[in-house]
């Protein structure tokens, strides 16, 4: 029997896959259509700092980086004048910039990374669960008859907005509303004397509608051509912001691509002669030329028994500010470490650690389709008060410093953290130390105790492709041996689920050898490093005289995190009681 059956291979499917291969499952990843269908379809463009920081953890993010263009920002611009200009430089990652890689790229580089192929064209049709597993039906190509049936201990729908795996379960609805305006895009090359400045994305307020333009690399990957996105006129009435949307709950999903509609280059140069003001624009060898639709939709949940929604499938929304797909591929993140726990009996509660992908992914799914919708609606209003807003306010708000450095952290995705309610969280402690529900963060160079096998490193490259829980024990005083021996003892009934680290203070090196009580351990050639420039403390937060003690999910974030001051004895026990409550021990 399978582990997992992944049901879609775009880009949030192809990534759970990624991190089923990690973590070590049995799985198959199948989809409906062949590649061709979807080649030269490059629909999302942007990837999020906080996706590229989870693609980094798992070892992707180099590979993706060698295919995207960096543009300096974003300019907006009244007719040709420019009003305000976004860099989101400013926030506090390595990846704080604006990252443009095709959707077919990144794709393909994660499809190229798996142990299995993608099996093509096979689609699901319907399954039944038991209590222990799910029997699937495929059909592979076109015929009827070649049907299969497939047991696997969960299915996991990454199988975009029109899902089989969410219409398989009688309920399990898809909710939302349509909203009227359709947008067309175009992968051009745009050429002309008068041309903003493609080393940025540009987005030109036009009374005729959006204008956007976003440099991205050609199929080969050699030449920049550029995405245009235009919105199509708005139906009912301009001074109505209600008539961007049909609120009929069961008009049919109509998110995405429209097929078998599209526009031709000579509309194309119409809307653009419209809508570019001074700027004066020839779009030429067109590589892509579509109509897509925009629905706001959520499903009624993401999980039904042993099955499971990520992705499109499970929620849908305005591609404005480019968070869709960066969306899903937190989804998967969030929900294969929990299914691997689970499949390796590691969880102490598995219906609790299940069902918090649903608690703890959907409060971003909601601001997103919030945020997203009201974005999206702004830019195509056509009335006054809509062009006050895009030409005045949004340009004075942009130049104020920590507004712009909000926006940067919204659309980055950096705001995003466990929720404080999550019932897999340990307690806030009362110090100031990294809080429990935060992504872990990156330090400076660390040095090996084991320098004789192992090269310094940083702690999230330390951390890099971890199929389980890490236990971090920072000092950032003298240090006591003892209790450094103690913590790693009590891991010890846990060590197929946690791995243990200790990162010294320079005043607590003494010798660069691995201690006595950990030779023995699988985990000692990596489990001993040393802050000696006390950065990592610092960015941890643990105060001079301080030690903190973390865990680190596998998604990176952390999950318990407490410190402690030097004069007094660590007291690991709120530290056993919280693993002994997430975690069997051997
Ligand atoms: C114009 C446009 C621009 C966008 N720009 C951005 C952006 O810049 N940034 C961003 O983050 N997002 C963006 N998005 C959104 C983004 O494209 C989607 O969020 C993303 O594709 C979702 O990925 P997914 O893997 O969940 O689903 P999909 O990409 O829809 O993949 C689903 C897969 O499942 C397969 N499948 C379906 N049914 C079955 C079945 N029964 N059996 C087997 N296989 C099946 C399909 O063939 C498909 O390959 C944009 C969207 C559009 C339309």
């Amino acid at each position: 029997m399978l582990d997992v059956l992944i049901c879609g291979a775009g880009p949030v499917g192809s990534f759970f896959a990624n991190l089923m291969d990690q973590f070590g499952h049995n799985y198959r990843i199948i989809d409906g259509e062949t590649p061709e269908a979807r080649h030269g379809q490059s629909r999302a463009l942007l990837l999020t700092a906080r996706s590229l920081e989870i693609m980094e953890d798992r070892g992707l993010s180099g590979e993706l980086l060698s295919h995207a263009v960096i543009p300096r920002g974003l300019r907006l611009h009244s007719d040709a004048k420019q009003i305000a200009e976004i860099e989101m430089r400013d926030v506090d990652s390595l990846y704080g910039h604006m990252t443009v890689i095709p959707q077919w790229r990144i794709e393909d580089t994660l499809q190229g990374r798996l142990t299995k192929k993608v099996e093509r064209p096979v689609k699901l049709i319907s399954y039944v669960q038991e209590s222990d597993y799910v029997v699937a039906k495929l059909q592979h190509g076109d015929d009827e008859d070649n049907v299969e049936e497939v047991k696997a201990k969960f299915l996991v729908g990454s199988d975009g907005v029109h899902s089989a795996v969410r219409k398989g379960t009688p309920g399990w609805t898809f909710d939302g509303v349509v909203f009227q305006v359709p947008f067309a895009l175009a992968d051009v090359t745009l050429t002309g004397d008068k041309l903003p400045d493609m080393r940025y994305g540009n987005f030109i307020n036009s009374k005729n509608g959006v204008f956007m333009m976003i440099p991205l690399l050609d199929r080969a990957g050699e030449k920049l051509i550029t995405r245009v996105v235009l919105s199509l006129n708005p139906v009912g009435s301009p001074d109505d912001k209600n008539a961007l949307t049909s609120h009929d709950k069961k008009e049919a999903v109509s998110q995405g691509i429209q097929t078998g509609q599209s526009i031709t280059l000579e509309q194309l140069q119409e809307m653009i002669d419209q809508r570019s003001g001074a700027f004066k624009m020839k779009a030429e060898n067109p590589q892509w030329l579509a109509k897509f639709g925009v629905n706001e939709r959520k499903a009624n949940g993401f999980r039904r028994g042993r099955c499971f929604i990520i992705g499109d499938a499970a929620h849908c929304h305005s591609p404005a500010g480019g968070q869709g797909m960066n969306l899903g591929l937190q989804d998967a993140y969030s929900l294969a470490w929990k299914i691997s726990s689970v499949l390796k009996n590691a969880a102490k509660n598995p219906e609790e650690l299940l069902n918090s992908y649903y608690d703890e992914r959907s409060p971003y799914v909601d601001a997103t389709i919030d945020v997203t919708g009201k974005v999206a609606r702004n830019m195509v209003t056509p009335t006054m008060i809509s062009d006050f807003l895009r030409s005045f306010v949004l340009p004075l708000a942009l130049n104020v410093p920590s507004l712009h450095s909000k926006v940067g952290y919204m659309v980055q995705q950096l705001y995003v953290t466990i929720p404080s309610n999550s019932t897999l969280l340990a307690k806030k402690s009362a110090s100031a130390i990294i809080e429990p529900g935060q992504y872990m963060k990156e330090s400076g160079i660390l040095i090996p105790k084991d320098t004789m096998n192992t090269s310094p490193q940083t702690i999230r490259s330390i951390l890099r492709k971890s199929d389980r829980y890490i236990a971090l024990l920072v000092w950032n005083h003298a240090g006591d041996d003892d209790a450094s021996a103690s913590f790693w003892n009590i891991l010890k009934p846990y060590e197929r689920f946690v791995r243990p680290i200790v990162v010294l203070s320079k005043n607590n090196i003494f010798r660069y050898r691995v201690p006595e009580y950990a030779r023995d351990s699988a985990y000692a050639k990596e489990g001993f490093w040393c802050d000696t420039k006390g950065q990592l403390a610092e960015r941890l937060g643990i105060e001079h005289n301080h030690a903190g003690i973390m865990l680190i999910r596998p998604d990176m974030y952390v999950t318990f995190s407490e410190s402690y001051d030097g004069k007094q004895e660590i007291p690991l026990m709120s530290f056993e009681n919280y693993l002994s409550s997430q975690l069997n021990s051997e």
